[in-house]
């Protein structure tokens, strides 16, 4: 909360962190706050949000069951993309939370989270399917891309093809943890 590492806290009202099930086995990852969580403190509380949960809602979760973060813990300022530096510099954080989550499935929303763990993958090319990235902890990690909820508020035809993408979650995680069993 109290971060100086980059020049986003400069212009934020506070950081967001991200909130949810410390336990999850899902953790979602946006890009950054915009004007609500800026004031909120809170992830994914405005019109994307409301999708965020529609979106968990088809596959019969809920915000409880997540945890949900973004990439960048503070607001942009103007909700302009978050800048290479300052993604890296928040980079630990992000680390920590997965660390202590050591959720079974990342979901990436968008092409900024995405393109972290995938770079040069394209939005369009993968979203979707689960990709096996080497993890900070010398297993695998699966990343799950998907278009960024708030994509779909101005081009409606992502909005169904967010929502065929979620359904494919229940199986992978089943997969998941079949595999976690050994
Ligand atoms: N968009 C994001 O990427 N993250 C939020 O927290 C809100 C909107």
């Amino acid at each position: 909360m109290s971060c100086r590492l980059c020049r986003l806290c400069e212009k934020a009202t506070r950081a967001v962190p991200g909130e949810g099930n410390p336990q999850a086995e899902v953790l979602f990852i946006g890009e950054a706050p915009g004007k609500n969580e800026d004031l909120s403190g809170k992830p994914f509380v405005g019109a994307a949000g409301k999708f965020l949960d529609e979106m968990l809602a088809s596959i019969n979760m809920e915000r409880e069951d997540v945890f949900i973060t973004n990439i960048v813990k503070h607001r942009p300022p103007g909700n302009r993309d978050p800048k290479e530096d300052e993604i890296e510099t928040c980079f630990p954080y992000l680390d920590q939370q997965i660390q202590a989550i050591r959720p079974l499935l990342i979901i990436t929303l968008g092409r900024h989270a995405m393109n972290r763990f995938l770079p040069g993958f394209q939005i369009s090319k993968v979203h979707g399917q689960a990709k096996r990235v080497q993890s900070i902890f010398s297993s695998k990690q699966v990343i799950y891309p998907l278009y960024h909820p708030a994509s779909a508020l101005y081009n409606g035809s992502l909005r169904p093809v967010i929502l065929q993408d979620m359904k494919k979650i229940p199986r992978l995680l089943q997969k998941l943890k079949k595999e976690q069993e050994g």
